[in-house]
């Protein structure tokens, strides 16, 4: 790699320029300027970021070259840039959650994953874009902008997480890291040709990430490739006394397994509900080619069982719904960024309405009150308990099939990216994009989203969808490591620099 030469540096894995940076051919400053210049390029276009932060992030890469060039020992990521969702709080900046309602709030503290990011040496480049705190499916919902698809501007990048993957595959940074409820960084992965993890539940702290559904959130990394996602994993993993659920226990080894991607012996279960009606044939076409290598590869596979994944979209989206609005009733009006109506004359009851009724948008308020319902005493039973008692069925469909095989498998979306607009108004056509990524969350394993090429009609990312029992993470590497071998990553080839004639702008929506 040489200095200087923007294009190849920036469309580097992290784990080349982790070397490049160690050996001297690149400075992190380069690096840093490299990624600011082409998201003032592309990023216009793409609309990935909520927020900037080249100053800060200019500056950090200075001292990371200054520690460097004073012969100090550095962590293995140190000077690589990185984008974080606007879900996380990071002081210094606006957290959002691509809510008005927190519209300008400036957190007091790092969430625990980002100051892992800045221990470790990390140069955070800004804010990434999602759906309004994390509900949906193509960062359309997002109160600001939706975010495109580098593959095609005019269709979704995936959600909630699309300003994390659509910045990685539009090479605006070598990293990201997202969250994920039920399929927030995986779906997007699937969506852009880029690689998503959600770790075991409890793997990676949630202190700082602005609470969904607390049983199921879970942030994780997003890279360009199976290795790049496995050593920012490793950054963002361990236990954290500030997260009650926070595992207290070393993770597996990641980066060995991710290195390694022999698979042979391996017990591959490829789970027969996740297919057939309301699959995309070209996606169904490239899932089965990826079963093949991974047979080619030794892995022994064979077809598993879950019955009641059926079940699974209906469960998260009564569980889901009841924790969040109990979750964001914290925001009040009185202790978070906006307030409407405090005139002195309004109530407080009044200024919370006005401020909630403002700031909120619909998708929110949707599961606000699906929530609300689902927890009201007459109900309680009927909805929450019941889809609880699904969930249960779900865990043990997982734990029988991990008694017969090391991972299963299935593809990560049943499409590829829609057209923006195609499913706003149709928001179980949304939800439906999380069929296979939800029981993974509600079972709180781990699983990760790894492309398996092209689809043949539409020429947009497949991605292929591996799920592991908890704390077997590395099996994700595993065999996430092999299936990439036979399909190494692509890039997309659209021009993004070029203005889009006529289409919105950031701002558009706002
Ligand atoms: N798309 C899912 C939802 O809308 C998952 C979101 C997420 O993982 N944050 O709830």
């Amino acid at each position: 790699m040489t200095a200087g030469t923007i294009e190849p540096m920036i469309e580097g894995t992290a784990a080349e320029l982790a070397q490049a940076l160690a050996a001297g051919e690149i400075s992190s400053v380069e690096l840093t300027q490299a990624c600011l210049d082409r998201i003032a390029a592309v990023d216009p276009q793409v609309q990935a970021f909520l927020a900037l932060d080249g100053e800060r992030a200019l500056a950090r890469a200075l001292m990371i070259d200054d520690q460097r060039a004073a012969g100090a020992t550095l962590p293995p990521l140190a000077g690589v840039p990185v984008a974080v969702k606007d879900s996380f709080t990071y002081t210094g900046l606006p957290t959002t959650c691509a809510s008005r309602i927190l519209d300008g709030w400036l957190p007091p503290y790092n969430a625990t994953v980002v100051q892992r990011l800045i221990d470790a040496g990390l140069v955070i480049i800004g804010k990434t874009n999602l759906d309004e705190f994390a509900m949906g499916s193509s960062t359309e919902n997002s109160a600001f902008f939706p975010t495109r698809n580098p593959w095609d501007l005019e269709r979704v990048p995936g959600g909630s997480g699309g300003g994390s993957a659509a910045c990685l595959a539009a090479a605006e940074v070598p990293l990201a890291i997202g969250s994920d409820t039920g399929g927030s960084i995986r779906q997007p992965a699937a969506l852009t040709g880029t690689v998503g993890v959600k770790p075991t539940y409890g793997g990676t702290s949630r202190y700082g990430l602005v609470a969904m559904a607390s049983s199921l959130d879970q942030p994780g990394p997003c890279a360009r490739t199976v290795l790049d996602a496995a050593l920012l994993h490793q950054v963002m993993a361990g236990h954290d006394p500030m997260d009650s659920t926070s595992i207290d226990q070393p993770p597996p080894d990641i980066i060995a397994a991710a290195r390694s991607g022999d698979v042979k012996g391996l017990r591959i279960g490829v789970v027969e509900e996740l297919g057939g009606d309301g699959y995309a044939p070209s996606v169904v076409r490239r899932f089965q080619e990826a079963v093949a290598a991974l047979t080619a590869a030794g892995a022994e596979v064979v077809s598993v069982s879950c019955p009641h994944f059926h079940q699974a979209l209906a469960a998260y989206y009564l569980i889901m719904p009841s924790e969040a609005s109990s979750n964001l009733a914290r925001f009040d009006a009185m202790r978070y960024g906006l307030r409407v109506g405090d005139d002195g004359l309004n109530s407080v009851e009044q200024v919370m309405r006005l401020t909630r009724g403002e700031g909120f948008g619909p998708e929110v308020k949707r599961r606000v009150i699906l929530g609300t319902y689902a927890l009201s005493a007459g109900y309680y039973e009927a909805y929450y308990g019941s889809a609880q008692k699904v969930r249960s069925l779900i865990i043990d469909d997982f734990n029988r099939a991990f008694e017969q095989v090391d991972v299963l498998v299935s593809p990560t979306s049943p499409t590829t990216a829609w057209r923006l607009g195609e499913r706003v108004d149709d928001p179980l056509a949304m939800y439906k994009a999380d069929l296979c990524t939800i029981p993974s969350n509600l079972a709180g394993n781990a699983a990760l989203s790894v492309p398996v090429g092209l689809s043949d009609d539409d020429h947009l990312p497949v991605g292929f969808h591996i799920m592991a029992p908890p704390l077997c993470d590395d099996r994700l590497y595993l065999v996430g490591a092999a299936v990439e071998r036979a399909f190494p990553p692509l890039r997309p080839a659209t021009d993004l620099t070029r203005p889009l004639p006529g289409a919105a702008v950031k701002g558009s929506q706002a």
